[in-house]
Parts: C-alpha cells; structure tokens; sequence
C-alpha cells in the first residue's frame, strides 16, 4: 500500500499580490477525466476591472502539485496572469500529489485528462478557445495530446524544459538506467520525502545513497529532488535563485512519482522524442514523426543551466514543430524559442527574480492573438 508523505502544511494557496492589486481568491474545481479519474483546478479569476484576456491553464511537472507555482513568498505567475487579466487554471493532472497515486504514463494524461481539463474549462468560462504554459512532465504529456490532435481549441502554448524531443545530461542517460535496474526493481514509486521519513528498504537505500552523494544543502527533499530527477548538486534550481523561504517550502511539495513514468522516459530518450507507452488509438504510431496535429502557436523557453533536460532538447522541439509549419521566404518561424541564461529547470517558475526575467515574456507571449 502506498503511503502519501506529503507535509499537511502548504494545502492552502496564498499568493502574493503583485502591483498592491487586490487578487480574488483561489477556488478549487473538481471535474472527471475521461476514464472516470478526479482531477481539479486551483481556479484563479482574473482580477476585477482588468481587461478579459480568456483562459489559460497551468500544467505542472510530476511527483508536485498544483501549488507548485505558488511559493508564498514571491510575486508568482499565476498571481501575474491574473492581474493581467487572465483568469487562470492550475490543473491538478493525475501526477499531481495531492491525487490518488496512480501508475500512470504520459499516454494516460495525453488521451483521458488534458481534453476533459480543456472541455471543463470552456465550459466554466463559455470561452471557446484557451491558451496554456506546461512544464517538465505536464509538458511531454500536454505535448502528446495537443501533437495527437486531442487539444483543437488550444491556440497558443509556452512549454517549459522539454517538449517533443527530451534530451538529458550524459551523466543522467547513464545513471537512469541503472537506477531503473536497482531501485527501480525493489518499488513501484519514488518519493523525495523518503528524506523526512524512508518506510521501506528500498526508501532506507535511497535515503542512504542522498545521504553519501548529496552535500549541497540541509533540506533532505531538496537532495532527493536532486536525486531522483537526474545528475545536479541541486539538479532543479540554481540555489542563489532560490530564496530562503521557497527553499524551506519545497519541502512540502515533492513527493511520489510512480516507476511507469520513468520507464517511459527512458524509452523516450532512447528514441530521442516522445513514444507512447500504451496502445491507445487516440495516439498516432508516428507520434514524434509525422507534422504535429495543432494549429496553435509554441513558444519554447528553458534555462541555459538546465541541469534536468539539456537546453539543446528544446531548441530541438522548436525546429521539429518549426519544420513541420511552413512560412513564406523570408517570414520570422511560427513557433518562437527563448533561453534563459542563469536559470535552470524549475527556478523559471520559483526563481525570486523570476517575475522580473521572465514572467512578462510569458504574458507577452500569451497575450498575443
Ligand atoms: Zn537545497
């Protein structure tokens, strides 16, 4: 039986306003996937008096939450879209932590939860189009159901990290598949809360090999973030990115993330983009092959120390979606890339300066037409 070692702290969502505006409330929305699994929204209105500029759904990695893109003491993206007219919707996809834990894929995300997400919310919002920022896992799963053709009222994406084509560091292309070989053999989940509490032998090992391999910092679930997530002493941020409070904070918002994902990861590098891991017929064989089924328009963003994916694998995404959507001779791309220097894999989203360097890109992006 799985145990879910997330802290009780954190559950609430407390954002800081920007601009000394008046945010409205974070609701929760409950909703269906398609195969009956219950997913919600943390559901942030724009605020009042703004100009409307529609929906935007936040999509967040694995193993977190929802709440991941609200650490309580910086100015954060939601709290930014929403001044700026936004009204915004942070799935809780089936990864997320605050959820069942499931052994689910990428694939099961692709076909039964980002179209009932996308449905609920047009629905809620009367809207008939939404624009979304995904990231890390959100963004390989979101990536193969907007390409399948899952997602036709999504006009306009900003993908964080990786995308089509993920690519890792060497040291991490070798350490996953033995990882997969061992650890991977003795549990069907990985849990960076293993650092607070290990419950099982293999929970003890792990801890163990943090213990003797990571000396960067004292909080434990930051190490085994490191850990588990690739080669990086810390593999997701950058600490002097971090402020201290939002290091202290992580240590609630990690946890369990099932062995069937990395598996598939794995495959997926192998290959050198996305592969489905199930037979669904929703998905194309040709997935990662064939032009992208979507008209809406990408912008790819990581940071130039991504430690987690290598930078090289979303410029790679860009020229794959680029390639497969012509323009005249002499027209700029469709699809647009940017790299953030000094940012790695998740401080673009918790990073203290984050709103100054690249919140108002994002804005920008998405309020484009
Ligand atoms: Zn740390």
């Amino acid at each position: 039986m799985m145990r879910r070692f997330i802290a009780p702290r954190n559950t609430d969502i407390s954002l800081r306003s920007p601009y000394g505006v008046q945010l409205p409330a974070v609701e929760t929305v409950w909703f269906t996937a398609k195969d009956g699994f219950e997913l919600n929204f943390k559901h942030l209105p724009p605020v009042p008096g703004t100009t409307d500029m529609g929906p935007v759904m936040l999509v967040h990695g694995a193993g977190v939450r929802a709440n991941l893109f609200c650490p309580p003491d910086i100015i954060t993206l939601p709290a930014m879209l929403s001044a700026a007219g936004f009204d915004v919707w942070i799935l809780n996809w089936r990864s997320s932590i605050d959820l069942e834990p499931s052994e689910y894929t990428l694939d099961h995300a692709a076909v039964f939860d980002f179209p009932a997400a996308v449905v609920k919310i047009l629905e809620l919002t009367k809207k008939k189009t939404i624009k979304a920022v995904v990231h890390c896992q959100g963004s390989h799963a979101f990536t193969m159901s907007i390409a399948s053709g899952l997602l036709p009222e999504v006009t306009r994406v900003v993908a964080n990290s990786t995308a089509m084509t993920p690519k890792v560091r060497n040291a991490a292309a070798i350490k996953l598949p033995i990882a997969m070989a061992t650890l991977g053999k003795m549990t069907d989940y990985f849990d960076p809360q293993y650092g607070l509490y290990a419950p099982s032998f293999s929970a003890k090992l792990m801890d163990f090999l943090v213990d003797v391999t990571h000396h960067e910092c004292r909080n434990a679930v930051c190490k085994h973030s490191s850990f588990v997530y690739g080669v990086g002493f810390p593999t997701l941020w950058s600490h002097h990115n971090l402020d201290p409070s939002t290091h202290d904070w992580i240590e609630g918002e990690f946890a369990h993330v099932p062995v069937s994902l990395f598996r598939q990861t794995r495959a997926c590098l192998k290959e050198g983009h996305l592969v489905p891991a199930m037979d669904y017929s929703e998905i194309p064989t040709q997935l990662g092959r064939e032009a992208p089924r979507t008209d809406a328009v990408f912008t790819f963003i990581t940071g130039g120390d991504n430690r987690t994916f290598r930078p090289i694998a979303m410029r790679n995404s860009w020229k794959f979606f680029n390639r497969h959507s012509p323009v005249p001779l002499g027209a700029p791309p469709k699809h647009g890339f940017k790299e953030y220097p000094g940012y790695g894999h998740l401080d673009m989203f918790l990073g203290q300066y984050a709103e100054i360097d690249v919140f108002p890109d994002i804005i920008r992006w998405l309020s484009e037409d």
